[in-house]
């Protein structure tokens, strides 16, 4: 949804001009020098948001234009990044991208995974290779998971500028202390990282670097299985309807560069938002787990709706028969639910056992899946939940792609999926590829329109990541409609 134009006028001298100004892609210059001298002016128009201060919120952004969807907002390069603190791949410590796991490379001097022997990376003064003879110092045991922490050591212990930036963002220790899972996670860092904490004498700042990690790294892709943190892109708030979404590309200096867009049109003063949970999760657990991993009650409209905008996505079903069990207060984790028709109420607990015991026969019937076995347990589920609940609709998802063609039900469950990603995401900006997978399946059923449903399908893959699954889908879907 880029602007489509390649050229326009340069505002210093009139010629034509082709260099488009990088950041809002509105302006276009006759070179370098021109661009630099409209700077000043269009300056106000360019930059599109502002950090604005709250007492609750902390920093966060705002935009000072109105946008339209698709709209670049921001794009920087990342104060710092590495292998995600979770990552369980080898990835090289040159470029982070993924190692072959069946070749044992290592970098020459450091041994920490490379993906080549030549990757161009290691050898760069501004990538590896100012870590690379620390790390071959420090006799750490090379785990890719604590590549980021020795990354942001360094930069406390050189006085970077990017620290300065860094130790700016909310780190939330207050709320990491002893007891918690945080703190457990900065222990087990620190016995790793012994022999270097001890050279650097670090051992306090440790725990500011892991909550800074774990408050405000984005997951980049490009490179898969990476993490980054951006001196204004970490600033996004959460919401549940997030309005914008954000892409990576590796810049030239290899770092994975971020562009953050307007999903939606977002007027002059509005807050820019992201998502940091995954949106086809329900409100009980999506606020939990931001609240255990960003510290942050969430209050959007979508968590506080005990009907998630009607898509039923925690709904249970009452034992009545008649009614739906839905939350009193969806914004209070301990409140009773209640049936909307019978004077039935169960308690926050009550449904957290039961759903804990629905997660886990899912997640087992899920990993051996069949049609039998998805069927089965579909009609089992909606005996209990609503067939729009977060179960139902991530065992509908797997049962598509194995009912054949003509089974109604195919049919049926297709709508109803696509009836619940349109209403949490109506542009496509999280769920693009689970979307597509879905049309794919109804353009399959009988007496579909087949060339519209895939033709939704490519247009909402064309924003995947380069060789991601997305874009995969979106070659296999081209090839379909050529054949149409
Ligand atoms: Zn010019
Ligand atoms: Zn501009
Ligand atoms: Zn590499
Ligand atoms: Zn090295
Ligand atoms: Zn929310
Ligand atoms: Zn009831």
């Amino acid at each position: 949804m880029e602007i489509a134009s390649t050229r326009g006028v340069c505002p210093v001298c009139g010629k034509n001009a082709t260099l488009k100004c990088g950041n809002c892609r509105r302006e276009f210059y006759c070179d370098k020098s021109h661009q630099s001298r409209d700077w000043p002016r269009h300056r106000s128009a360019c930059i599109a948001w502002e950090i604005g201060r709250d007492a609750d919120l902390g920093r966060y952004l705002l935009a000072t234009r109105d946008l339209a969807p698709g709209d670049a907002i921001l794009s920087e390069a990342p104060l710092v990044w590495g292998p995600s603190t979770h990552a369980t791949q080898r990835l090289c410590v040159g470029c982070g991208k993924r190692c072959n796991d069946d070749i044992d490379m290592r970098c020459g001097v450091c041994r920490w995974p490379a993906c080549r022997s030549n990757c161009e990376g290691l050898s760069d003064k501004k990538r590896h290779e100012s870590e690379c003879a620390l790390l071959a110092r420090a006799r750490i045991i090379p785990r890719c998971e604590v590549l980021l922490v020795i990354r942001m050591l360094i930069l406390w212990r050189t006085k970077s500028k990017r620290w300065t930036s860094l130790a700016n963002l909310q780190s939330h220790e207050g709320s990491r202390g002893p007891g918690t899972d945080a703190h457990d996670e900065v222990t087990s860092i620190s016995q790793h990282l012994g022999p270097l904490l001890m050279a650097f004498d670090c051992q306090d700042i440790l725990p500011k670097i892991c909550g800074l990690i774990d408050v405000n790294a984005l997951e980049t892709m490009p490179p898969e299985g990476s993490m980054a943190i951006y001196e204004n892109a970490s600033l996004l708030e959460h919401s549940c309807v997030a309005n914008t979404r954000h892409s990576f590309r590796i810049d030239d200096k290899g770092r994975p560069r971020i562009t953050v867009y307007a999903v939606t049109s977002i007027k002059k003063g509005e807050h820019l938002s992201t998502m940091y949970t995954h949106a086809l999760w329900s409100t009980r657990i999506r606020r939990e787990h931001l609240l255990v991993t960003k510290y942050f009650a969430c209050r959007c409209k979508r968590c506080a709706d005990p009907t998630e905008l009607g898509t039923h996505l925690g709904t249970l079903k009452c034992p009545c028969k008649n009614g739906l069990m839905l939350p009193n207060d969806p914004l209070n984790s301990n409140t009773d639910w209640s049936c909307n028709v019978c004077p039935g109420i169960v308690t926050a607990s009550e449904v957290a056992q039961l759903m804990d015991r629905l997660e886990e026969e899912v997640t087992g019937i899920m990993k051996q899946a069949t049609e039998h076995t998805l069927s089965d347990l579909l009609s089992r589920l909606t005996v209990l939940l609503h067939p729009g609940h977060q179960h139902c609709i991530s065992v509908s998802h797997s049962l598509i792609q194995l009912l054949p063609p003509n089974d109604p039900r195919k049919l049926e469950l297709c709508k109803l999926i696509l009836n619940t990603v349109t209403r949490l995401d109506p542009h496509g900006a999280r769920l693009a590829l689970y979307t597509a997978v879905t049309l794919r399946e109804l353009a399959s059923c009988p007496d579909e329109d087949r060339q519209a449903h895939l033709f939704r399908a490519a247009s909402l893959l064309k924003m995947e990541p380069l060789d991601s699954p997305g874009q995969k889908l979106l070659r296999l879907v081209e090839m379909e409609l050529c054949s149409l």
